[in-house]
């Protein structure tokens, strides 16, 4: 008899992990960034603050879509929040490029449209993402680039600012860094592999991008990314991000993926259409899609994260490095934030 009703228990409590395990309705996921993030090197305040600001940005996104916006909203929302904060590599707080410039490129992408935009090595927009929303909604085209995206979003009506704005310590020391550390590498490679050898990776610090995947009470998904691009880069160089289909992309049918990592090897990979055909044509789910992708740029020696969020709620936040800032909110308004693997 005993045994019988220990069992009943054990049934009954497995159904109920079960029923709220399914219940889970994911609607909005963010990322800051993945890379070489290590607890060890983190201070308590820094990571504070990056809690603090997931939390903002999921906050923000989140009232946008009980008030019943779009998801489009949601996203821009979102990212205004993780843009305007110098701890991320994306509006203010953005790498610099090798001459010292911040070159800013951004995407944003409707899931119940297939409507797109992005920008690309822009230098004055406060906000890149509304600049890509803009592209996307009051121009004819996908793609706008350097000074006439610049042009375009002043006559959009958004917000302009001096380079400067842009400008933080941090980022400025971390290119004299990786400058150094390129100039450095070049001797090392001389002939040889040694700079894998001492563990000079020099792309580790070039990460801090943000991103976000939301889903309205209509059923609609958005994705959008965020990001000053890699430290040190040159000639113009342009990254995943604004990429439709590598770094950004959104299908209400699949799912919404925002990336971030070693921009070249997701661009290769075009790594987040391919989650997106996964998923719509051999059926796999948003994770197996996501894991297979993400395998793929780690096999080719490449290195970062992404995030994705399908029609139904479900989300999984994949990543290669040591960490990757990211963050969730339930239908229910429940945070979660984690910085580690
Ligand atoms: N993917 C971005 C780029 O390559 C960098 C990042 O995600 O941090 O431009």
């Amino acid at each position: 008899m005993k045994s019988i009703k220990l069992f009943a228990i054990l049934l009954f409590s497995i159904l109920a992990l079960n029923i709220s395990a399914q219940q889970k309705k994911y609607v909005m996921v963010i990322h800051g960034g993945a890379g070489t993030i290590l607890k060890k090197s983190m201070t308590p305040e820094k990571e504070a603050a990056y809690i603090a600001a997931l939390t903002e940005a999921l906050k923000a996104g989140y009232a946008k879509i009980q008030s019943g916006k779009s998801s489009l909203d949601a996203v821009e929302a979102t990212i205004h929040i993780l843009e305007n904060d110098p701890h991320f590599n994306a509006g203010k707080g953005a790498v610099f490029t090798h001459d010292g410039r911040n070159e800013l490129d951004a995407a944003i992408m409707d899931g119940k449209t297939l409507m797109a935009g992005s920008v690309a090595g822009v230098t004055t927009v406060k906000n890149p993402i509304s600049a890509a929303r803009a592209v996307m909604e009051k121009s004819e085209h996908v793609m706008l680039v350097g000074a006439g995206a610049d042009q375009f979003a002043k006559d959009a009506g958004l917000e302009i600012v001096n380079p400067k704005y842009f400008w933080t310590k941090e980022r400025w020391d971390g290119l004299q860094q990786a400058i150094k550390e390129d100039s450095t590498k070049a001797v090392l490679d001389h002939g040889s592999k040694k700079s894998e050898l001492l563990g000079i990776k020099n792309h580790d610090y070039k990460f801090g991008t943000v991103g976000c995947v939301a889903l309205d009470k209509a059923g609609n998904l958005a994705a959008g990314t965020s990001t000053g691009g890699m430290t040190n880069k040159k000639y113009g160089r342009v990254g995943d991000a604004p990429i439709i289909g590598a770094g950004t992309y959104c299908n209400n049918e699949t799912a919404g993926i925002s990336c971030t990592g070693w921009g070249e090897f997701y661009i290769r990979n075009v790594v987040a259409k391919t989650i997106s055909d996964l998923m719509e044509y051999k059926g796999l789910s948003v994770t197996e899609a996501s894991k297979i992708a993400l395998d793929k740029v780690g096999k080719m020696g490449g290195d970062g994260g992404l995030i994705a969020l399908d029609k139904k709620g479900n989300m999984t936040m994949p990543f290669n490095t040591e960490g990757m800032y990211r963050g969730t909110i339930t239908a229910d308004g429940k945070i979660e934030i984690s910085i580690y693997k």
